[in-house]
């Protein structure tokens, strides 16, 4: 009994942990500043980064994003998501800026084997933008009074510098350990609830360690800023014991059509 009560608490403690945190973070950035923040960030992203201009492949994944946005609004109502696939074949990475912006590179659509994979990475993006995680680091790094004022202005040197350290080759591990913890649980409970396999999850990471082996000089490109480190693999590997052997959806005909063209 007291075995099995014991994860059951922690699971709850965890996430009344998650809410203090998103609560906190919104005492501190106000929704109106993340929201326009976001929106001056994306455009300095999509100046600096590339569109892919495959408008099936921008569709997939959008509609792949839909029904994990949808399990979201349970925990952040609200948000509304856009969802950008970046060319760039060498970036096998995914990020999420303030205001739910959230960016895939065409290197990680290619990387991953089937649906449930790419799911699984943008319901951990998701999971970033339901905790804040974004606004909050940059309101650490930067200041809030720096945040309010880009979020208002037109100053654009800053935001360029922001836009850069969050995407393409700058894009460094910059979340906390428990930001990246608190995504995963996030990011687990819209896929399952989504009817996809969550090992998913665990097959892309060791994807990424077999990719690291053969081409070790992208080695700082996979996932770097959300690093597959062993707590990370064990509490998803913990995550799926908890859930059971349910097995779920991969997706991985459908997967492989829709995203033909980027193998070409
Ligand atoms: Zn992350």
């Amino acid at each position: 009994m007291r075995i099995a009560a014991f994860p059951l608490i922690l699971a709850l403690s965890l996430s009344d942990c998650a809410a203090v945190r998103q609560q906190l973070g919104l005492a501190l950035v106000t929704e109106q500043t993340e929201v326009d923040l976001g929106r001056k960030l994306a455009a300095q992203v999509e100046k600096q980064e590339k569109p892919l201009a495959d408008a099936r492949v921008q569709a997939y994944v959008r509609q792949v994003v839909a029904p994990i946005a949808q399990q979201s609004f349970r925990d952040r109502p609200g948000v509304e998501y856009q969802v950008t696939v970046i060319d760039d074949p060498k970036q096998i990475n995914a990020f999420a800026i303030p205001g739910g912006y959230v960016y895939v590179y065409s290197g990680l659509l290619k990387a991953a084997s089937n649906e449930a994979e790419l799911a699984g990475v943008m319901a951990h993006e998701i999971g970033h933008v339901v905790g804040r995680h974004s606004a909050n680091q940059l309101a650490a790094q930067y200041g809030i009074e720096l945040l309010t004022q880009l979020a208002l202005g037109e100053e654009g040197g800053q935001l360029r510098e922001m836009a850069a350290s969050l995407a393409g080759a700058g894009a460094m591990a910059r979340f906390s350990r428990d930001d990246e913890r608190e995504a995963d649980e996030y990011g687990f409970k819209y896929l399952a609830a989504c009817g996809y396999d969550p090992r998913a999850l665990l097959t892309f990471f060791t994807k990424l360690e077999q990719l690291e082996k053969s081409r070790p000089s992208d080695l700082e490109r996979l996932f770097a800023s959300h690093p597959p480190t062993p707590e990370r693999i064990a509490l998803i590997e913990k995550m799926i014991a908890k859930a059971g052997a349910s097995g779920g959806k991969l997706e991985r005909d459908k997967f492989v059509k829709e995203t033909a063209s980027l193998r070409r």
